[in-house]
């Protein structure tokens, strides 16, 4: 790809508010060793914008994920995080206002809820008004709380940083659904404060209500792209072709 091209696709992923636009992956391919999980993928969210990466299991989310994190290297393609190419692993990306909550229970389990949120780089009363239920359970250790309060632990310390983007995998992965909308509601409140966010959920219809656009992977490519709100309104059809498992 001549540089040319290479900038033209590059204004094209970033659309026409290049300017609000906290991540602009452009062509990112990746994977592991030299086998690409993920190819050519154009993804943008811009500032205030709740973006949902949709697809079934192996599609390449975590992968995709990862890859922006700085923790799973490119093959090909490029990454921008806040108008800069991103460069360098988790630590220097969260520096920069990246905030990255991975698959799977990510609190220290031997410490308690306010250790935890002392080791998040924002404050415990911010983390405590982000998750209010967190507060009469502050002394208990993280590992005896449900795999619900686990989480929301999780994302009151990632919000409580004050990110300029967060990239959520699978936040709400085996819980109840109520507890699911309350953790989606507060990403909702927090991008509506002008948060970034990239969502990775199995929920697909409950992260489409509070989504603003929409990435649907399948085996490592983008098949559909759009609105929120055009893919619930097809979300029969879009289950059905796009996001079966297998
Ligand atoms: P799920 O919804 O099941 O979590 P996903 O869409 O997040 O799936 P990935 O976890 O990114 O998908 O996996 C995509 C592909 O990459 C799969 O085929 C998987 O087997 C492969 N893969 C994932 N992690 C590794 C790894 N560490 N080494 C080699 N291959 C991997």
């Amino acid at each position: 790809m001549s540089s040319d091209s290479g900038e033209a696709r590059k204004a094209a992923a970033a659309g026409t508010a290049a300017n609000d636009s906290v991540l602009v992956a452009t062509g990112l391919t990746a994977g592991y060793g030299d086998v690409a999980v993920v190819r050519d993928l154009d993804l943008r969210v811009d500032r205030g914008e709740i973006v949902a990466l949709l697809g079934p299991n192996g599609a390449g989310k975590t992968t995709t994920m990862l890859a922006l994190a700085g923790e799973v290297q490119l093959i090909a393609g490029s990454v921008e995080l806040f108008g800069a190419e991103a460069k360098g692993r988790l630590n220097n990306r969260a520096r920069a206002g990246l905030a990255y909550i991975p698959e799977g229970r990510s609190v220290f389990r031997d410490l308690s809820v306010v250790e935890n949120l002392r080791l998040g780089s924002g404050s415990v009363e911010d983390a405590l008004e982000i998750g209010p239920e967190l507060a009469p359970i502050k002394d208990r250790k993280a590992g005896l709380l449900s795999g619900g309060e686990q989480q929301i632990l999780a994302l009151a310390r990632a919000l409580a940083s004050r990110p300029t983007l967060l990239l959520a995998d699978e936040l709400s992965l085996g819980l109840a659904p109520v507890v699911v909308k309350r953790m989606l509601d507060a990403l909702r409140r927090a991008a509506d404060g002008g948060l970034g966010v990239l969502l990775v959920e199995q929920h697909a219809s409950q992260a489409l209500e509070i989504a603003d656009r929409a990435y649907v992977l399948q085996r490592g490519q983008v098949a559909i792209e759009g609105r929120a709100q055009d893919l619930q309104n097809n979300f029969d059809e879009l289950g059905a072709t796009y996001l079966a498992s297998g």
